[in-house]
């Protein structure tokens, strides 16, 4: 386990991977509350090269644009996004103080490559189902892979020999021999570093169990399990891309069956891969890094489907694993060599015990069983297995001397499938074993049904999950609506009022708008909808609440806030509002807002009370000639 304490030496130390210079200051300004907007452009402007890389981030195919940005203004920031912002800068920051290190057998541009393309497949996967914006799903892939540039840079040497023993640093065995040798993991560190620098908690759950997402103890549908589970499948599209010849067909089917799980579009897969790949080259371009020369993805598929398949003729049995368990020597040497010839893969245990060992470690399909035995004899074993998962599942034959009904009516009691009676003729083994493989091929089909029924139940859980956000927020602008407003507003103002916090709210119009939508048209009087509530949302805290209360009024909560920063928030998005020239389909046009201020009181008997302050403070400001923000008394 990496505790805080040492996680805070590794810090100190000032071997952890750490962003400098113009980063460090985007960090720095990006946890302001009101994040200061012309200083973080200043600060960014500093460093030409993440300008450029910004600039892709916006201009890239997930980011709807009506023209391309060229340079950082803010409405270029307001359309990516502060998040994304932070965590792109972030990103490359390291990218560039990391290009080189001590650790001599650590690949820094392959790493980078790779976990560029982590963060391509991710966004593309993480896109699909629709699970965070596409900047912050980028970098998360990317930063998934830090914990291993972390070993290098803190222990260069040591490392090092690891990586020769496994032979790359992304081994799965690698934990392990890490916990040993250091104490704490790749996984670890990685997850430390992104609390640190701030990242969402669900990111750093979703890194640290990346290699193993059963582990994760959340709900198999939660945002956070999904989250994860793309987090694996995008690492493994990375190492596929990284794959030529017979290997990368092989991986490419098993990727596709396992992004069947994640519902993922299986008739895109293909076509997801290939944007990843395209977007993926672009960033090793602009990193210098050469980029394989493969077919695409879409080729690929085609090119399978066309090639003949390979099937094992009709009436030649399917190989089987079969183990043997008979305590005398000779007997189980015959049966081992006929069922051998029969082309089936044998084991076989002198007793129950050994058997039941060895069907623990690797269960077969077909156990074919004598009774009479030392130490755990046929029937107790048959019953100890059935009372396994794994032993159900076999399909048991019982070897009997005597076919006496007597002893019969026992061995199917304790769970046997069928039984054979020594001495064994080869042509009836080998046809009762045909009917036992019918009969697990049917078992096999059964769960496989079940499998898909319980897959299907959990879309339909996740589409109510998206159903229920969907009734809660607003088609237009994804904010809150006035119905989710009026549900989940009074518990806003109880948790204000039972921790004896402040409580601001403000009531937001717009001006003329009636006048906007006769001149201009109902379509940019929507545009100018989504791009005020993009503004809204960037200049309130993830704390705050933003509605849409009516048409083209708004409602704003402002936990634990005054009066007078509540006046200082309105006074920012009123002035930001009036300097921003919306941008819509045909032409720019500018729009302004008057804001009425309210704080909890004493004599506030509930939220409605605050709303309607709030509400009156509007009136006034309408009253006095609009563009004005106006406070409660
Ligand atoms: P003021 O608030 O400054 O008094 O003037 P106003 O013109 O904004 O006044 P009013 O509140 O009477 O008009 C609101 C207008 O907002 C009416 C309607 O044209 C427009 N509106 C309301 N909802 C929507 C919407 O969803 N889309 C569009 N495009 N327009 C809307
Ligand atoms: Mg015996
Ligand atoms: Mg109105
Ligand atoms: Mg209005």
């Amino acid at each position: 386990m990496l505790e805080p304490a040492r996680f805070n030496e590794l810090k100190i130390s000032g071997n952890l991977p750490s962003p400098k210079g113009t980063v460090l200051k985007v960090m720095q300004l990006s946890e302001h509350n009101n994040v200061p907007l012309p200083e973080l452009i200043a600060a960014l402007n500093t460093d030409p090269v993440m300008i450029g890389r910004l600039l892709k981030v916006a201009n890239s195919a997930a980011f709807v644009r009506s023209r391309p940005a060229v340079a950082l203004t803010p409405d270029v920031l307001m359309s990516i996004g502060l998040n994304t912002v932070h965590q792109v800068a972030l990103t490359f920051a390291l990218v560039a103080e990391y290009r080189r290190g001590q650790c001599k057998a650590f690949d820094y541009d392959r790493h980078w490559s790779r976990a560029l393309a982590c963060g391509a497949a991710m966004q593309q996967l993480g896109m699909q189902l629709r699970l965070a914006p596409a900047g912050e799903l980028f970098t998360l892939g990317i930063m998934s892979t830090i914990g291993q540039l972390s070993m290098a840079t803190l222990h260069p040497d040591a490392y090092s020999e690891l990586i020769r023993e496994h032979g790359h640093p992304y081994d799965p065995l690698m934990s392990e021999a890490e916990s040993q040798l250091f104490g704490y993991t790749h996984l670890e560190v990685a997850a430390a570093l992104l609390r640190d620098w701030g990242l969402p908690a669900m990111f750093c759950e979703a890194v640290s169990h990346q290699e193993a997402p059963e582990t994760l103890r959340q709900p198999e549908n939660s945002r956070t399990a999904r989250l994860t589970r793309c987090l694996q499948l995008a690492n493994r599209m990375a190492e596929l891309f990284l794959l030529s010849g017979e290997f990368r067909v092989q991986r490419y089917a098993d990727l596709k069956k396992q992004a069947i799980q994640l519902d993922i579009d299986i008739g895109h897969f293909a076509r997801l891969c290939d944007e990843a790949l395209r977007e993926w080259r672009d960033w090793n371009a602009q990193l210098g890094i050469a980029s394989p020369d493969e077919e695409p993805f879409a080729v690929l598929e085609r090119r399978q489907a066309i090639a003949p398949r390979q099937e094992s003729p009709d009436n030649e049995q399917e190989a089987m694993h079969i183990l043997v368990v008979e305590d005398e020597p000779s007997q189980r040497l015959l049966l081992r060599r006929l069922l051998e010839l029969l082309g089936h893969r044998v084991d076989v245990a002198a007793n129950g015990q050994e058997a039941f060992e060895l069907v623990v470690q690797q269960p077969p399909q077909v156990v074919i069983t004598d009774l009479a035995m030392p130490e755990m004899d046929g029937l107790e074993l048959i019953r100890k297995l059935r009372a396994t998962p794994a032993g159900r599942q076999l399909y048991i034959i019982v070897l009997t001397v005597l076919d006496d009904e007597d002893s019969l009516e026992e061995v199917f009691g304790s769970g046997a499938d069928d039984f054979i009676s020594k001495p064994i003729p080869p042509r009836i083994l080998q046809a009762r074993l045909l009917a036992g493989q019918r009969i697990i091929q049917e078992q096999r089909n059964l769960l496989m049904q079940q499998e898909q029924l319980k897959r299907h139940l959990e879309a339909l859980s996740i589409d109510n999950q998206m159903a229920q956000e969907a009734a809660q927020t607003d088609g237009l602008t994804g904010l809150y609506n006035r119905r989710y407003a009026m549900r989940y507003l009074p518990q806003v103002w109880e948790e204000a009022r039972r921790s004896q916090q402040p409580l601001t709210a403000l009531m937001l119009d717009i001006d003329y708008f009636k006048q906007v939508n006769d001149e201009q048209g109902h379509d940019v009087g929507d545009a100018i909808l989504q791009e005020l509530a993009g503004i809204l949302r960037m200049l309130c805290r993830r704390s705050d609440v933003i509605c849409r209360f009516g048409g083209e009024e708004f409602l704003i909560l402002l936990p634990d806030t005054r009066l007078n920063t509540g006046i200082q928030v309105a006074e920012r998005i009123r002035t930001t509002v009036a300097g921003h020239a919306m941008v819509t389909a045909q032409q720019t046009q500018r729009i302004t807002v008057s804001i009425g201020v309210a704080e909890m009181q004493g004599d506030h008997a509930n939220i409605e009370s605050l709303i309607k302050a709030a509400d009156q403070a509007l009136y006034r400001a309408k009253r006095s000639g609009r563009n004005r923000v106006e406070s409660a008394d």
